[in-house]
């Protein structure tokens, strides 16, 4: 077993390390005051290639490996997770669809644009009645005269609506399966395309510089064409395309803790109580220590689901419980960073205070931790 990182992959983490330090962390805290999606960064982030990394070449990619991918979004996350989200958003959900299922002409059309960082996009899938419960789906497309006649609507839905979106994709009930089941289809929407309505952003908690919008579609028509791999084929493609997500959000929660510990050891060694640095406290030294353990463990949690990913081996189960493991070690550590910070944590002017409240959704976002243990205890046969 070797755990070192190659050339390429150190590389990477070197790079998203050093572009989180110099370009994201000094505007964080504006960010997430103003709430301003971050064009500028997103921007160098796609000359850097940083938004294509792990598609090839031929594509606009950077023809780098998924755990690259991963180390990167834990690096970006490092110095901010509304971009750790934006970026990974993008990649897995946005652009992985069309590299894993696209036509060669679609891939050509859309990843391209995408992989090289000109343009973004999205993945809808889900709604009102339909988050957990992914094939609760009730948008329904309708194939009249050659096009797909979509209405509905979809909540919560990442780099919707940026003025470098060029699009969604969504999953639409298109018919009832011989089995009695939905029949469901990937539709890809451009986003100028009549019928197609993007909502205002949504004022959240955290990841506030990131993009999140509801979606209606009135009688949005798109080509018959227009749709991912075959029709019906829309359950299998997305189960598939939330696995390999899960493990990049595992990444971004490690990025997380991984910059509360930052901030709390730093702080622990410079703040002075009964006459010496806190961090000579055993309660304290504790705390970081423990972080620390937890935080190099969901590392090599995602690191191994990753691995399995690339060796085109099952990682479900690994994905799920890297994401798990991670979201939830990313909790403790954001708690932990406020803790050791005392009443100075609790001010906006300290990092951990927009840590504590950014961490939450890492919980909620591309599966629950209950569905993440849904999905542990299914590979247990349960
Ligand atoms: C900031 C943000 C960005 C997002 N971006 C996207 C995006 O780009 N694209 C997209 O499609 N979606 C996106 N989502 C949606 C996200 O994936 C859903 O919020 C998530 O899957 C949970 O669905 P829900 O919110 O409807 O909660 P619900 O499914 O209603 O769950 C409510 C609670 O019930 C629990 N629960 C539900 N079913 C069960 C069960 N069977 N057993 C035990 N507990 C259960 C859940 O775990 C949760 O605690 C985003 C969400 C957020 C907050």
């Amino acid at each position: 077993m070797d755990f070192t990182l190659n050339e390429e992959q150190l590389a990477i983490r070197d790079t998203c390390r050093a572009f989180a330090e110099q370009e994201i962390k000094p505007v964080a805290e504006e960010m997430d005051r103003t709430g301003d999606f971050p064009y500028t960064i997103i921007r160098k982030m796609g000359e850097l290639g940083l938004l294509g990394l792990p598609f090839p070449e031929e594509y606009g990619g950077a023809g780098a490996d998924f755990l690259s991918y991963c180390i990167a979004i834990e690096e970006i996350s490092r110095g901010d997770t509304s971009v750790g989200i934006t970026m990974e958003a993008h990649t897995s959900l946005g652009a992985t669809p069309f590299y894993l299922f696209g036509s060669e002409e679609q891939k050509q059309r859309f990843l391209n644009p995408l992989a090289s960082g000109q343009q973004l996009w999205a993945f809808g899938l889900t709604e009102s009645e339909a988050g957990s419960d992914s094939g609760g789906t009730q948008t329904r497309a309708v194939l009249r005269n050659g096009s797909w006649h979509i209405n509905g609507s979809k909540s919560f839905i990442t780099n919707a609506g940026t003025d470098m979106t060029a699009g969604v994709t969504i999953t639409a009930v298109t018919g009832q399966r011989s089995d009695g089941h939905k029949e469901i289809t990937n539709i890809i929407v451009p986003k100028h395309t009549p019928g197609y309505i993007i909502g205002n952003p949504y004022k959240k908690m955290g990841w506030k510089a990131s993009d999140t919008r509801p979606l209606t579609f009135e009688d949005c028509t798109v080509p018959e064409e227009d749709i991912l791999g075959k029709r019906g084929e829309g359950f299998r493609q997305f189960m598939h395309i939330l696995d390999a997500g899960r493990i990049a959000i595992a990444a971004l929660s490690v990025g997380l803790a991984q910059a509360c510990l930052d901030e709390a050891l730093s702080y622990a060694k410079e703040r002075k109580q009964f006459g010496q640095p806190i961090s000579k406290f055993q309660a304290i030294q504790f705390k970081l220590a423990d972080m620390d353990t937890e935080i190099e463990l969901a590392r090599l949690m995602y690191y191994k689901a990753a691995w399995l990913h690339m060796q085109g081996r099952p990682f479900s189960r690994e994905a799920s419980m890297a994401k798990l493991f991670a979201s939830e070690t990313a909790k403790r550590a954001a708690d932990q960073a406020v803790q050791i910070h005392g009443g100075y944590g609790f001010m906006d002017e300290y990092p951990v205070s927009r840590y504590w409240r950014s961490v939450k959704v890492n919980e909620i976002g591309e599966g629950t931790s209950e569905v993440q243990r849904m999905v542990i205890a299914k590979h247990l046969g349960c």
